[in-house]
């Protein structure tokens, strides 16, 4: 049997964003000492690391050193390159492994291997070049979604696609980089499950959160949904599916287009803390961020119960900004709403700063404080 990592111990995180923070407080609240890394600094997540270590992620010498001086590596993105998550596991464990970013960290890879472990997906279809887009094209109809296969995010590196003719200046606008054209889902809902996985491979599971967009960033998140029994136990045993398929040891997010017909289907696979489980901190008797130091840590997963019949979050983001510093007395005077800011200094439009959580005895109850509170921040 694998040795648990008992606290006390150093944790080791590629990434400083606020995922990286997040997993940070909840490791330290435990009593665990956390180093990051990653290409800059006074970062999220090392404002509240015991070391913060500023190097690229190709410089393996640092990569390296950096897990010589830990117990454990995880991380909080998942764009680091295999090298990188190979050089680590050379000198700690590195937990999910390297495979799992790997194949998640490329849609095309991402889809090919839900459609191999026969997973409902969106429809889609390799786009290597303009000739194979077109071929795509016609085979799934418009309209469609040109996504980059790699490092695309909240909406980045993505075009719709509304007729044959588009398609040429579709793939000049990503610049010809590999691509995959997706079929377009008119959805009822997006939703997403959170699961965990220890080393002992049992699992956890949160949600359906019921997600919303805005400018294809995270809105709100709300659970639980209003779904079917039927669904949810579709959604869990498609994310146990992915976490046993994939050999997950940490925490992972699946989201889901929920079709008017009432189909799930995988969107997009995240192999770690998600964002629409944020709410799961102030929600949930174990939040996402202590599920992920406990798997990493070999610890048995804590209990995911909701504290309250509901609860939801709603972003936070760099616009609110725009004509000074937010209303944080406005926000505090409401006492329900919780407030996680992530320490960034720039606010830019549509960048991510922190978000707002509230349980309460029903989702809309939940929807209707965090968005209250968000409003109160500009009144
Ligand atoms: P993604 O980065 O792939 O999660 O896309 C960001 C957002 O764009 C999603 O959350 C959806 O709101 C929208 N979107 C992406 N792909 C599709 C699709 N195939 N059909 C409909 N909406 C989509």
């Amino acid at each position: 049997m694998i040795k648990p990592i008992f606290p006390g111990a150093t944790l080791g995180v590629l990434g400083s964003g606020q995922l990286g923070r997040m997993f940070a407080i909840a490791a330290r609240r435990m009593g665990y000492r956390v180093n990051v890394l990653s290409p800059v600094s006074d970062t999220p997540t090392g404002q509240v690391a015991d070391v913060e270590i500023r190097a690229a992620y190709e410089d393996l010498d640092a990569i390296a050193h950096f897990a010589r001086g830990v117990d454990v590596v995880t991380f909080e993105f998942e764009n680091v390159p295999s090298a990188t998550a190979e050089t680590a596991a050379r000198h700690a464990p590195v937990r999910p492994a390297g495979q799992v970013l790997h194949t998640t960290q490329n849609r095309r890879r991402e889809k090919t291997w839900l459609r191999d472990h026969g997973i409902p997906m969106t429809p889609f279809e390799p786009a290597r070049s303009a000739e194979e887009l077109s071929i795509a094209v016609k085979r799934l109809g418009t309209p469609a979604v040109l996504k980059t296969a790699a490092f695309g995010y909240d909406g980045k590196g993505q075009v719709v696609i509304r007729k044959l003719t588009e398609a040429n200046a579709a793939w000049q606008a990503l610049k010809g980089q590999e691509c995959i054209l997706e079929a377009w889902v008119d959805f009822e809902h997006e939703c997403s499950v959170i699961a965990a996985r220890g080393l002992d491979r049992r699992m956890v599971f949160y949600g359906p959160m019921i997600n919303t967009h805005s400018n294809h960033i995270l809105d709100t998140s709300v659970t639980p949904g209003n779904l079917s029994p039927g669904i949810v136990r579709e959604a869990y045993d498609i994310a146990r599916a992915v976490m046993e398929g994939l050999d997950v040891i940490g925490v992972l997010c699946v989201e889901f287009f929920l079709t008017h017909a009432g189909e799930l289907m995988v969107n997009e696979l995240a192999p770690r803390p998600h964002n629409s489980g944020h709410l799961t901190i102030n929600g949930h008797l174990t939040c996402q961020f202590e599920q992920q130091v406990r798997s990493v840590c070999g610890l048995p997963l804590g209990s995911p119960a909701l504290l309250k019949p509901a609860a939801a979050m709603a972003n936070l983001l760099g616009d609110l900004w725009k004509k000074g510093e937010p209303r944080w007395d406005r926000l505090c005077a409401i006492p329900e709403a919780k407030l996680h800011l992530y320490g960034k200094a720039e606010a830019r439009p549509g960048r991510k700063m922190g978000h707002i959580n509230a349980v309460a005895n029903s989702p809309e109850e939940a929807l209707r404080i965090v968005t209250a509170a968000r409003a109160a921040l500009l009144a």
